[in-house]
C-alpha cells in the first residue's frame, strides 16, 4: 500500500493521568515531543481537564496541541469511543454531557467493587482510586489495583478475569448514545471520529452499519491507523473512510510506558488516497465539508 508522505508527524489519540494514562499531561506532551510527534490531541476518556496543562507544555516546546477527549458511547447496545478533535473545551453541552458520564463511572465503580468483594477480593474501591487521579475511574485503574494487590499477573490478566466484557466483575454503564456523543462535539466546533474501529470485533456487514449510523448522525472520520490495529485493519479502515467519505485520522491511543501496543510516534503514515481529519482544520474547509458541495445539488 502506498503511504502518503507527511510533513508533520501526527498522534490525534493519547491519554494522561487525567483519565487512565500513566503520564501526567506534562510528562506526555515532552514525552511525544521527543518522539518527534509534531502535533498531539490528548484524548482523555470522558473529560477535558488535562487539556490547559497539556497546552501550555506544548507551546514551551512548540509542538501543537490539538483538543481532544474519548467519549464512552453506545451504539446498537455496543460500547464504541468516540473521539472528538478540536473543539472548544470550554462548551456548555459537552462538558455537562461528560460530567454525566463521570456520574456513571463513579457509580459503575462502586458496582465493580461490590462484585470483585464477592469474588474475595476487598477494599478495591479505595485500592482502584489510589491509581486515579480522582477525577475519572476507569476498569484500568481497578485493573492495577488488582495486579498490585497480587490478585493477577498483569493488565491483561485482570481483564480476563475480572474486568472484562462477560466476565465476574464486569458491570455495563449508560454511556451516551453515540449520535448524541457526536451532537456534543459538532456543537462545539470539533470533528467526531470512530476510535480504533478494529477492536470491536464486528463483522464487515456490522462495521459497514456502525460507519452508516456514525454518516447519518453527522460523524466525521476514522481511525485508519491505530497503535492498536495492525495492517490489515489499516487496508481495510482506508477503503472504508473513502467509501464513506470519511476523514481518515491516526492515534497510537498511548497510555503510557507499560503498554504492550505501538507506542506514541511509532505509526505509520496514512495510506495515501486517505484524507487526513488535520486538512478539516488546517485547510480553508476540508473537502467533505459542506462548503464544498455544489449548491445546484
Ligand atoms: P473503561 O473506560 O473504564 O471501561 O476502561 C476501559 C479501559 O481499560 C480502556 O480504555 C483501556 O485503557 C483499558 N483496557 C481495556 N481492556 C484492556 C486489556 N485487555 N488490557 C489492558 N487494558 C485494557
Ligand atoms: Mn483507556
Ligand atoms: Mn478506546
Ligand atoms: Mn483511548
Amino acid at each position: 500500500m502506498s503511504l502518503l508522505v507527511q510533513e508533520k508527524k501526527y498522534d490525534l489519540h493519547s491519554h494522561s493521568t487525567a483519565s487512565d494514562g500513566e503520564l501526567s499531561p506534562t510528562e506526555l506532551v515532552r514525552y511525544a515531543a521527543k518522539q518527534g510527534v509534531h502535533a498531539l490531541a490528548l484524548t482523555d476518556h470522558d473529560i477535558t481537564v488535562g487539556l490547559s496543562e497539556a497546552g501550555e507544555v506544548a507551546n514551551e516546546l512548540g509542538i501543537e496541541l490539538i483538543s481532544g477527549v474519548e467519549i464512552s458511547t453506545i451504539w446498537n447496545k455496543r460500547l464504541i469511543h468516540i473521539v472528538g478533535l478540536n473543539f472548544d473545551p470550554s462548551d456548555a453541552m459537552l462538558q455537562s454531557g461528560l460530567t454525566g458520564l463521570r456520574h456513571q463511572r463513579d457509580a459503575r465503580g462502586e458496582k465493580i467493587a461490590h462484585k470483585l468483594e464477592k469474588l474475595g477480593v476487598a477494599d478495591a474501591l479505595l485500592g482502584a482510586k489510589k491509581f486515579s487521579a480522582g477525577q475519572i475511574l476507569s476498569r484500568a485503574h481497578f485493573g492495577r489495583f488488582l495486579v498490585d494487590a497480587g490478585h493477577v499477573k498483569n493488565l491483561n490478566d485482570a481483564f480476563k478475569r475480572y474486568l472484562g466484557d462477560g466476565k465476574p466483575a464486569h458491570v455495563s454503564a449508560q454511556w451516551v448514545d453515540m449520535a448524541e456523543a457526536v451532537t456534543w462535539i459538532k456543537n462545539a466546533g470539533g470533528l467526531a471520529v470512530i476510535a480504533h474501529p478494529g477492536r470491536y470485533r464486528l463483522t464487515a456487514t456490522k462495521l459497514r452499519l456502525l460507519v452508516e449510523a456514525f454518516k447519518a448522525c453527522g460523524g466525521d472520520g476514522l481511525e485508519v491507523v491505530s497503535g492498536s490495529q495492525d495492517k490489515k485493519d489499516t487496508r481495510k479502515m482506508a477503503d472504508l473512510s473513502q467509501r464513506y467519505e470519511l476523514y481518515a485520522s491516526i492515534g497510537s491511543d498511548y497510555h503510557g510506558p507499560s503498554q504492550t501496543w505501538l507506542g506514541m510516534g511509532r505509526q505509520l503514515p496514512l495510506p495515501k488516497e486517505c484524507v487526513p481529519v488535520w486538512t478539516a482544520w488546517t485547510d480553508h474547509a476540508g473537502i467533505f465539508s459542506s462548503s464544498n458541495v455544489n449548491p445546484a445539488l
